[in-house]
């Protein structure tokens, strides 16, 4: 039996899986929404492949602060989260890949720049009765 055999597991999941990929941009609308409009004039001007989402100050989903999304493409990764690392201004950022389950790509697949927010995953969760 060869040794492979055993990583196989339920969990092990390919990256093709993956349609594509969000990055959440957190801000403070009184003290931070300025470098928000920045990085997002910078992301708009360099990475035309980029989907800008809408301005949420208000908090929607499972996010605990206000945010915009840009969803991108696999294609776009190798270039544009290097440049999100080095150029964030400080501000917080998500990074999840897209594979249908929201509830994991927003917990266990995701990664965070910046600090660790304390996401409402429960939002989620609607077919668990408690
Ligand atoms: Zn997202």
């Amino acid at each position: 039996m060869p040794e492979k055999s055993r990583a196989q597991t339920t969990s092990n999941k390919h990256p093709s899986a993956i349609a594509e990929y969000h990055a959440h941009i957190y801000y403070d609308p009184t003290a931070s929404r300025g470098r928000a409009e920045h990085v997002r004039e910078r992301i708009a001007a360099e990475f035309p492949q980029a989907r800008l989402g809408r301005w949420h100050d208000e908090l929607v989903g499972p996010h605990p602060q206000s945010m915009y999304q840009v969803a991108f493409p696999g294609e776009m990764l190798a270039n544009f989260v290097p440049w999100l690392m080095l150029n964030r201004d400080g501000l917080t950022v998500l990074l999840h890949p897209e594979t249908g389950d929201n509830y994991a790509d927003h917990s266990a697949h995701a990664a965070w720049f910046g600090a660790v927010l304390p996401l409402r995953l429960e939002v989620f969760r609607k077919s668990r009765s408690d």
